[in-house]
C-alpha cells in the first residue's frame, strides 16, 4: 500500500488517517516540506480553508503543495480541501489563496443557512452503494472546465443538482466529508490513482 500524507495543518486530521490506515496505508501527518516529499498520495481535509492557506504560507508548504498538486501528486480534497484544489473561488474570504489544480470554480459555503450542515445518500461515480455525506458548511461546484469529470450531484432538495464530487486526472474533490463513518471507498479511488511505479519507489 503507498504512504498517503495528510496535511496537518488544521482540520479533521485525525479522521482522514483512519479511513487511510484501514486501508492499510501508511500515513504521515505533512506540516512540513520533507514529510511532503514522502508521501505516493495526499489528503486536504476539512476544516477551514483560508486557516489552511494561511497556515501553509507560514510553514513555507504553500508552494511545495500547489508544485506537489500540479506536478500529479494524487491527491483527495474533502470540503475545505475541495475548496483549496480548485482554481477559482466565489464568496471566498478576501484575499482568500488556493493550491488550485482542478478547473473548477467553488462556491464556499454555498450550502444555506438551514442546510449548512446536514448528512444524506450521495451517489457517486465508481462505487456501487451511495456514500453516507456528511456537509458541514460545505462548498458546491459551480462550474467545472471540460477535463472535469463529475462524481457525484445532489440528488434532493433545494441544493438538487449542484455538483459535490469531482475528479480532473490525479485530482478529486468531495464536497462532504468521506472520512466519517467507518467508509474508506473514497479514499480506496484515491489510492487507486497512485501508478504502481511510485508506490514501489
Ligand atoms: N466552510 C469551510 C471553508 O470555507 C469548509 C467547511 C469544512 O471543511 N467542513 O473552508
Amino acid at each position: 500500500q503507498p504512504t498517503v500524507g495528510v496535511l496537518a495543518l488544521q482540520g479533521d486530521v485525525r479522521e482522514h488517517v483512519a479511513a487511510l490506515e484501514r486501508l492499510g496505508c501508511a500515513t504521515v501527518r505533512v506540516r512540513r516540506p520533507d514529510e511532503l516529499a514522502v508521501c505516493d498520495a495526499l489528503v486536504l481535509p476539512g476544516g477551514e480553508s483560508t486557516t489552511m492557506a494561511r497556515l501553509a504560507r507560514s510553514f513555507g508548504l504553500l508552494e511545495p503543495l500547489r508544485e506537489a498538486v500540479a506536478g500529479g501528486l494524487p491527491t483527495l480534497g474533502t470540503c475545505a480541501g475541495m475548496i483549496l484544489l480548485a482554481e477559482r473561488v466565489v464568496d471566498g474570504a478576501e484575499g482568500q489563496e488556493t493550491l488550485g489544480g482542478i478547473d473548477m470554480t467553488v462556491r464556499r459555503n454555498a450550502f444555506g443557512r438551514q442546510v449548512a450542515s446536514f448528512e444524506g445518500a450521495v451517489t457517486m461515480a465508481g462505487l456501487d452503494e451511495p456514500v453516507h455525506g456528511v456537509f458541514i458548511r460545505a462548498p458546491w461546484v459551480e462550474e467545472v472546465g471540460p477535463g472535469v469529470e463529475v462524481l457525484a450531484r445532489v440528488d434532493h432538495g433545494e441544493a438538487a443538482g449542484r455538483i459535490v464530487a469531482v475528479r480532473e486526472g490525479h485530482l478529486m474533490a468531495t464536497s462532504f466529508h468521506p472520512e466519517v463513518g467507518g467508509d474508506s471507498r473514497v479514499h480506496q479511488l484515491l489510492v487507486d490513482l497512485v501508478r504502481p511505479r511510485s508506490r514501489a519507489e
